[in-house]
């Protein structure tokens, strides 16, 4: 699973990039910035901890290297 960021829904709280067990979310200047994806395991735990709903995880097509 991968998780999708709206950006227009986001109200930076950081809490998503708090919670992430992998620091895959970065935050710059106060503001959380597009997830790295290198590190990100897709546990949704980001998706879970959002109080606007901003982050929904969509399932990833099938790719050995991701
Ligand atoms: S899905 Fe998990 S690992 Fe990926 S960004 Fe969200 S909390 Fe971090
Ligand atoms: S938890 Fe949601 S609202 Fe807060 S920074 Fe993350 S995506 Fe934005």
């Amino acid at each position: 699973m991968r998780p999708v960021w709206d950006k227009n829904k986001c109200v930076h709280c950081g809490l998503c990039a708090v919670y992430c067990p992998d620091n895959a979310i970065p935050v710059k200047d106060g503001k959380r910035l597009e997830t790295n994806f290198d590190y990100c395991k897709g546990c949704g735990i980001c998706a879970r901890e959002c109080p606007v709903k901003a982050i929904k995880m969509v399932e990833e097509k099938g790719d050995e290297s991701e």
